[in-house]
């Protein structure tokens, strides 16, 4: 049985709590965060193909690069290094495909070459055609880039039957970008360093009623982070602590000190960025939201809810307010990137 494509639904996370340490020398921060996976997806679907290739199609579509800067295909080309050092097998990357075969066939289409099959009858690792089916708002601070190259990493796992166990695909989405192995993981965690380092938090079986707020325009990670440290430059910032009352609220599965226990350390210099926030913010909280923050780097704001109906009724009311440019409700936390489709032959 040869797997021709597979299909993977993979969730936006949310931060809820983003603690950021002091500048280190490498230019990125010291995190303790509390990753969460809400039910807001993206799809991505690898097929065999002569070559890589990226199309995106979907929210923002037109904002997401459809070559080799696209994250979901950065996470292909390090799954296939990790699986040849593993395997120490026959590997076609793309980086070189012009070469003569292809040449002397014209061979410009979508079929995946027939190469050698591997030990034990697994497919030849060949080039993909990965399609993003983007519902994520990018830079939105929802780590959608992160998430369709955690999706990738699933996806060719499977469309190679490489046997890659969730840990062993964590470290390699970890070398692909912070939020990455996250968003394999999904549900509800505690990442250190820049985030990579995971730990599955105790959390009671709660579910947890989102309303996620978009923005009519987007922010720059790495320029938020550049405004925290201008708004810090003149005080000591400390090593950043785990919230232990946000701990203690998720191990009650207590919504409302959930509620309050919320923070983002970059919260201040997205709304610095983008003041629009403040105002979006403040409504949620005016009709009835438990508490609220913008999204990681924003600027996308969260509010959490005591119920799917309370959900539903403030996004009705910050849609009717005009606070932003358009609402979303979701639950959390789901599990991280699943094959929900497949095609054999
Ligand atoms: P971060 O993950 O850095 O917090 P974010 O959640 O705010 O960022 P993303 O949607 O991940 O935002 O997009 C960040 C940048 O990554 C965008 O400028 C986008 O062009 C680029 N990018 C690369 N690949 C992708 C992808 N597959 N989907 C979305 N954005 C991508």
């Amino acid at each position: 049985m040869i797997v021709t494509s597979v299909t993977v639904r993979v969730p936006a996370k949310i931060n809820l709590q983003l603690a950021v340490g002091p500048l280190r020398a490498d230019g990125y921060h010291d995190l303790v965060t509390v990753f969460h996976a809400v039910s807001l997806y993206d799809e991505v679907t690898v097929a065999a193909a002569a070559a890589d290739s990226v199309t995106v199609v979907g929210e923002g579509a037109d904002q997401v690069p459809s070559d080799g800067d696209n994250l979901a295909l950065r996470a292909v080309h390090e799954l296939r290094a990790a699986i040849a050092e593993r395997d120490d097998v026959l590997v076609d990357d793309d980086d070189d495909d012009d070469d003569e075969d292809e040449d002397a066939a014209g061979d410009e289409d979508e079929e995946a070459p027939a190469g050698p099959l591997r030990e034990g009858g697994a497919p030849y690792i060949g080039g993909v055609a990965v399609t993003i089916s983007k519902r994520i708002p990018v830079a939105g601070g929802l780590a959608g880039g992160s998430a369709d190259a955690a999706a990738a990493l699933v996806a060719c796992n499977e469309l190679w039957q490489a046997g890659l166990s969730q840990q062993e695909l964590c470290d390699v989405a970890a070398a692909v970008g912070s939020d990455v192995a996250f968003a394999v993981l999904g549900g509800t965690a505690v990442g250190r360093g820049r985030g990579e380092r995971l730990s599955p938090a105790l959390v009671a079986p709660a579910v947890y009623h989102w309303v996620l707020a978009f923005a009519d325009g987007y922010l720059s990670t790495p320029a938020v982070y550049g405004t925290l440290d201008k708004l810090r430059a003149n005080r000591a910032v400390g090593t950043p602590e785990l919230s232990a009352e946000l701990m203690s609220a998720l191990r009650a599965g207590d919504a409302e000190r959930l509620g309050a226990a919320l923070s983002n350390d970059l919260q201040a210099p997205a709304v610095s960025m983008f003041p629009a926030l403040r105002k979006t913010l403040s409504a949620g909280i005016e009709f009835g939201a438990l508490g609220g923050l913008v999204s990681g780097s924003g600027p996308t704001c969260l509010f959490l809810a005591s119920s799917a109906a309370r959900a539903s009724d403030i996004a009705v009311a910050l849609s009717g307010a005009g606070v932003c440019r358009a609402v979303a409700t979701a639950a959390g936390p789901v599990p991280g990137a699943l094959v929900v489709r497949g095609s054999v032959v």
